[in-house]
């Protein structure tokens, strides 16, 4: 995007896309299909993440900060029910999301605890000390003046060389795809974002992490489900007491007539008690 066209989405925002005169959008109405219906609450995620890795392109609806106070002043009188049609939108998104961290956690754990991983690092570390031990032999030999000895026990250390680069080839074969093994390269996913973060990083790395954009773009998503939640709530809270409270009265006007009934049955009969006494 060029300086030009940021300005330009920065202004339609602010002042709504139809700000130069041009109708474009002026007879739209916020509950338009074209109107992008997460904006109007405040919470496009195609806007937040933005030159990010996970940037998801422009939003192709429209955003205006118009019809977004339009909505506000109409849902104070109406309930729309958007929140919990962004809150179903949102939480699907953020399902995605903790479906890759609870993968990246299991192959975390699968590596930690994989006796046969284990045991593959095993014959790599084994063949390191045989290798060692061999080296030293031939060294010891030739000091010795024992050449052709120290010779075949340096041919035996290669074939141990060839014997460990298999036995590496395999252990690395058997990580997970995401993790090298090594101390300083295993990654584990951020619980927010899951982003994959070294397990041993430095400090520094972490707090640009923490306070970047792709971060805080999914903190301030799981921050509005958190609210669109209470929303909802509150919402059927306040339905469930207008329906109780309907179904009170109802029963009180309903017993209110059944009393009145009775009283003009009676009333009824008094009077043909009456007639029958003339007659
Ligand atoms: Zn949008
Ligand atoms: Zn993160």
């Amino acid at each position: 995007m060029t300086a030009q066209d940021q300005m330009r989405k920065m202004l339609d925002q602010l002042m709504g896309q139809d700000r130069d005169g041009g109708n474009e959008h002026s007879n739209l109405k916020f509950t338009d299909k074209e109107v992008c219906r997460p904006f109007l609450l405040d919470i496009c995620i195609n806007d937040l993440f933005t030159n990010t890795r996970a940037d998801l392109g422009e939003c192709n609806k429209i955003h205006s900060l118009a019809l977004r106070s339009e909505y506000e002043k109409a849902t104070t009188k109406r309930d729309y029910e958007y929140e919990e049609e962004i809150l179903q939108y949102l939480q699907s998104f953020i399902k995605d999301n903790e479906r890759k961290i609870e993968l990246a956690k299991k192959r975390l754990e699968m590596q930690e605890k994989n006796p046969e991983l284990e045991a593959k690092a095993q014959v790599v570390h084994e063949l390191g000390i045989q290798i060692g031990e061999q080296v030293a032999k031939s060294e010891a030999l030739g000091a010795e003046g024992k050449v052709d000895e120290s010779l075949a026990v340096l041919a035996e250390v290669e074939t141990l060389k060839t014997k460990k680069k298999e036995a590496e080839d395999a252990y690395f074969e058997s990580l997970p795809r995401n993790i090298m093994g090594m101390r300083e390269q295993i990654l584990r996913p951020c619980d927010v974002c899951g982003a994959m973060l070294g397990l041993y990083e430095k400090d520094s790395v972490l707090a640009d992490h923490f306070g970047g954009k792709l971060h805080m773009g999914y903190v301030t998503i799981r921050d509005k489900i958190k609210a669109l939640e209470a929303q909802v709530e509150e919402k059927a809270k306040t339905r469930r007491e207008r329906l109780e409270e309907r179904r009170l009265n109802k029963e009180k006007s309903d017993s209110r007539e059944e009393k009145r009934r009775s009283r003009s049955r009676s009333r009824e009969r008094r009077r043909r008690s009456r007639s029958q006494d003339k007659d």
